[in-house]
């Protein structure tokens, strides 16, 4: 895969096409995921603490006998470990269980009661060295505006729920203004069939010889967004890697762009919840 970066405020470059590892729960089909996806090139992982599987990333990685240096490594700290040294703690359990010394990135998953304190030792393990880009995910812009002001270090990233029916226009044009990266979890609308199979991206993917989920990703790309597509079907993991020879038109963006419905997955937008 050609690999694009982008670059967080800091210089660490970020590889823009991730692969997410949410659900995907049985052994053998999640080795075989990792497996597929590192041997078609992604090198940028997002794991989390809630999804059980940072000890099964770790062990795929290292089972590639690829330098874990050439690897793009993401986990985030679960509602129930925050506050200073619970964070602390929870980091260090972490890297533990992804066999890393260093995490690539470290996101603070919810922004639950106490997240300025779980900030605060995120900002001092950032300075140690040991977490090269720090951010936040399903943050809105009120809880990046408490953070920012109470805060030594602004956040680099924020990942939030993203895709042609929920593009996120307001706080995509916040995060820009204020040099924070917009990262899309849900980058395909969880695979929803009403986007999947909506007959204007099929006009689109037709036009390009490609799939629907290329377009979409594609349509992510260009807005300058960070994507973590998930699949656990090889033959869908390479055509989530094969977005780069091809470009949308400036027409096809803003058609794209229609799509906007309002439609979003996550339980609760202000994202407190203790239980995924
Ligand atoms: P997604 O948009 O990546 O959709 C994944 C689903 O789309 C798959 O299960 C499959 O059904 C379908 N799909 C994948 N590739 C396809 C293809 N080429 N053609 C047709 N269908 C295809 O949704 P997601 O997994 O929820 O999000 C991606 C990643 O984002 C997760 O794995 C996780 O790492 C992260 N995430 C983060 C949060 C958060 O709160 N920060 C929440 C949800 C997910």
């Amino acid at each position: 895969v050609e690999t694009k970066t982008i670059e967080a405020v800091n210089g660490v470059k970020i590889p823009q096409l991730g692969f997410g590892v949410y659900k995907i729960k049985k052994k053998e089909e999640f080795e075989m995921s990792i497996r597929e996806a590192i041997r078609v090139g992604f090198r940028h992982f997002d794991t989390a603490k809630i999804y059980g599987n940072e000890k099964a990333l770790g062990t795929a990685i290292e089972k590639s006998q690829i330098p874990r240096e050439k690897f793009f490594i993401t986990s985030k700290v679960w509602n129930t470990d925050h506050g200073y040294k619970a964070t602390k703690n929870a980091f260090e359990q972490t890297c533990k269980k992804l066999n890393v010394k260093y995490l690539d990135m470290y996101l603070i998953h919810f922004a639950s009661p106490h997240y300025l304190e779980t900030w605060k030792a995120m900002e001092e393990l950032y300075m140690e060295g040991r977490i090269k880009v720090i951010g936040v995910a399903n943050f809105e812009i009120q809880h990046l505006e408490n953070i920012m002001k109470h805060s030594e270090i602004a956040p680099m990233i924020n990942q939030i729920e993203t895709h042609p029916e929920f593009p996120q226009n307001e706080l995509h044009d916040y995060l820009k203004n204020h040099h924070i990266l917009h990262e899309a979890w849900g980058p395909l609308g969880q695979g929803n069939k009403a986007l999947l199979e909506h007959p204007d991206l099929k006009t689109i993917a037709h036009e390009h010889q490609k799939t629907v989920a290329q377009i979409i990703l594609r349509w992510h790309l260009q807005r300058g967004i960070i994507i973590i597509p998930k699949s656990s079907n090889p033959q869908r993991i390479k055509e989530n890697s094969d977005i780069f020879d091809f470009v949308l038109t400036h027409e096809e963006m803003g058609k794209i762009s229609q799509l906007n419905t309002g439609r979003r997955y996550s339980i609760k937008p202000t994202g407190y919840m203790i239980n995924p």
